[in-house]
């Protein structure tokens, strides 16, 4: 016993000096990473706000993906252009060997927010123009602005591991990752990370709702409204008599289930039957499984909705992706690396500026959060919107958080989103998430346990899965004709 004592005594003494010195050597690295941030920040700001004036929308951020895949090679990464087949999809990575940290990125604006930066009032650039009123902007320079800070470490200290970035296309229109998720892109990492701005500075445990986003067309026959209706078969009917099956459907479902459409094509002149008409559908759960259930339920309507009005139905599968799987080990060490790097801090005056913001929009005048929340528990309840970042959640260990980049209670995808996008107060939140998801990942390097603890919870969350995507093989991307 004794002699087991002294030589267990002996062993911790030989370990500790060890121990502490990679403590201390993971500090002085974290810190070195958030000082090339710091230094950096002219470098990051410039090209958000680059990215933020090219505003281009899903699947047309050939500009935007073009820049940032640019600056990364610059800074000396491989960059993998046209990934998973996508124009303007681009993997950059740095370093060698094991482990391999990835993180997520995302560049697409949204239709119709064209608004001037910095302005609290409503003032659009272009009538016609886009926005990024979901500050994607800062999400894809803020992960790569992470990626250097990790490569500039790799470089100074000798570390051993791979940081990829991702510059994923069409978060918007809920698809890029999917497809890149689909070709296998995301399966050689050993745990990934992801952001998005927002009004809050947290790590987050709460998931977001699986998906089917497709299209269900209509085909009947033409005639004369007036003049021979009995010889036209009205596809418009067909959709109003789905959306109403639907709409029954409604009582017999979780309340956690939502669906939404939206009538695309509802024919031109009410004097003419339509052949053709199409209506747009959303059905989100919580699981995949409970999607799929409702999915299946939702064509069956739109079949008897055919059968009623003697026309044929076409269903076109946009895309399918999954609810969020936050890895709690990675949500952990992110949270306490937001508070190793403290929430972002705005000046005086962006205060104020924040304050008129929520003043136009009748909100409590609170200003810019300057907090960091606790870790809050997940719940029953997800935030009800979907993202594709989920899909990458169930191949490799996934965690992401928020930070403060435009005023608490400010509408999500509005013009007071996007004046702030472009601005200070965007910038402070996108280069705070740059130093948390940069010191997590070199965590992740120096620290091997903590990989190994985020991959056995995964493995048991995801006992008996096999990832697959909901997009069928051969499928492509639904990608405009490019405007010249
Ligand atoms: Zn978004």
């Amino acid at each position: 016993m004794k002699i087991r004592s002294i030589l267990a005594v002996l062993l911790t003494l030989l370990l500790l000096p060890n121990m502490l010195f990679s403590q201390v050597k993971t500090s002085a690295v974290k810190q070195d990473a958030f000082d090339w941030i710091d230094s950096r920040a002219e470098l990051l700001n410039r090209t958000a706000k680059s990215i933020w004036e090219f505003a281009e929308i899903a699947y047309t951020e050939y500009k935007s993906a073009e820049y940032l895949s640019n600056i990364l090679e610059n800074e000396g990464f491989r960059v993998t252009r046209n990934a998973a087949n996508i124009p303007m999809a681009f993997v950059a990575e740095y370093g060698s060997g094991s482990p391999v940290i990835g993180i997520l990125g995302e560049l697409d604006a949204l239709p119709g927010l064209s608004q001037q930066a910095g302005i609290a009032e409503k003032i659009s650039i272009d009538e016609n123009g886009n926005g990024h009123g979901c500050g994607h902007n800062l999400l894809g320079v803020g992960s790569a602005g992470a990626a250097m800070a990790v490569k500039h470490a790799i470089q100074k200290y000798g570390i051993t591991g791979t940081v990829k970035f991702f510059g994923c296309p069409a978060e918007e229109t809920g698809d890029g990752k999917v497809f890149m998720a689909r070709e296998g892109l995301f399966d050689d990492l050993d745990i990934c990370l992801d952001w998005h701005p927002g009004t809050i500075n947290s790590a987050i445990l709460q998931t977001t709702t699986a998906v089917n986003d497709f299209e269900v067309i209509f085909a009947g026959k033409t005639a004369h409204a007036a003049g021979d209706p009995w010889n036209g078969r009205s596809s418009l009917d067909a959709v109003e008599l789905m959306n109403i099956g639907v709409n029954f459907l409604r009582e017999h479902i979780k309340p956690t289930a939502r669906i939404h459409y939206v009538i695309t094509d509802a024919g031109k002149a009410p004097n003419v039957v339509p052949d053709r008409a199409s209506v747009w559908y959303f059905v989100r759960d919580i699981e995949r499984r409970d999607v799929e259930a409702i999915y299946g339920r939702v064509l069956k309507i739109a079949e008897g909705a055919a059968l009623m009005t003697d026309t044929e139905m076409q269903v076109d599968f946009f895309s399918g992706i999954y609810n969020y799987l936050n890895n709690r080990i990675i949500a952990e060490v992110l949270h306490k690396n937001l508070e190793l790097v403290g929430p972002p801090q705005f000046t005086e005056s962006e205060q104020e500026f924040a304050r008129v913001l929520q003043r136009t929009f009748g909100k409590e005048e609170a200003g810019m959060n300057t907090e960091i929340n606790e870790l809050k528990e997940p719940g029953s309840r997800s935030s009800g919107g979907s993202t594709d970042a989920a899909d990458v959640s169930w191949i490799v260990p996934t965690a992401r958080i928020r930070t403060a980049c435009w005023p608490l209670h400010t509408p999500g995808h509005s013009w007071g989103v996007v004046t702030c996008t472009g601005s200070d107060i965007g910038f402070r939140g996108m280069r705070t998430a740059s130093k948390v998801l940069a010191a997590t990942a070199l965590e992740a390097m120096l620290d091997t346990g903590f990989i190994e603890q985020a991959r056995k919870e995964f493995q048991e969350r995801t006992a008996n899965f096999v990832y697959k995507s909901a997009v069928p093989e051969g499928q492509p991307p639904r990608i405009p004709v490019r405007k010249k």
